[in-house]
């Protein structure tokens, strides 16, 4: 939690907006974290489940639907906005064509593209760094949130694991997503009103674990 605190200071001190990116996964007895950011009056929240956007609606903060909603047809687009959402982004599994055609269905101001991000594989209840860096039992406190790490597979490939709040690990694939290259060309190829563009690319400076 101090980590979002420290956040949303540093991002005010620059007079930016801030959006709470809230976790993949909430489990029931887990919704008084969304109090604690709510506190934080954040200008809006990326959501990745339906409750978050239920409850940051009720609470008049603006919401974005992330892709972990997998709206992928104009019917679950305005589902999602009827709900309260304020922009929505697509789903993974819809390719460049697919975005072109969705787009002549919905407004495209209420899209928000990913355009350099990374792709969750999964989530695990199991902490990585609890078990590979310290003792049985031992807290690992910040620990998996402040020490990259990345695992690499078979094949040589580097992924990137990360610590959620709850500590819940996320791998994610080491490939980027790839819209990148059509980044340059999305405001006046795609449609003018679609500005709302997303990058969730975080440098890793990780070091290899096998
Ligand atoms: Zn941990």
């Amino acid at each position: 939690m101090e980590d979002y605190r420290q956040a949303a200071t540093a991002i005010r001190n620059v007079s930016a907006e801030f959006t709470a990116v809230l976790p993949r996964i909430l489990k029931p007895g887990e919704s008084k974290f969304l109090h604690k950011i709510a506190d934080l009056k954040p200008d809006a929240v990326l959501a990745r489940n339906l409750e978050e956007l239920a409850f940051f609606r009720e609470r008049h903060i603006p919401v974005i639907v992330d892709f972990s909603l997998n709206v992928i047809n104009d019917l679950a687009f305005y589902q999602m906005l009827d709900w309260g959402a304020e922009r929505v982004t697509f789903g993974l599994d819809v390719n460049e064509q697919q975005m072109r055609n969705l787009l002549q269905h919905v407004p495209p101001e209420r899209v928000e593209q990913v355009v350099i991000g990374r792709v969750p594989l999964f989530t695990m209840e199991h902490c990585l760094w609890q078990t590979q860096f310290l003792k049985p039992g031992e807290p690992c406190q910040k620990l998996c949130r402040e020490q990259p790490l990345q695992i690499e597979d078979r094949y040589g490939a580097l992924h990137t694991v990360r610590a959620d709040i709850f500590c819940r690990n996320i791998v994610e694939r080491s490939e980027p997503i790839e819209s990148q290259p059509l980044a340059a060309h999305l405001r006046i190829e795609w449609d003018d009103r679609m500005n709302e563009q997303r990058v969730a690319e975080i440098l890793d400076q990780a070091f290899a674990r096998k």
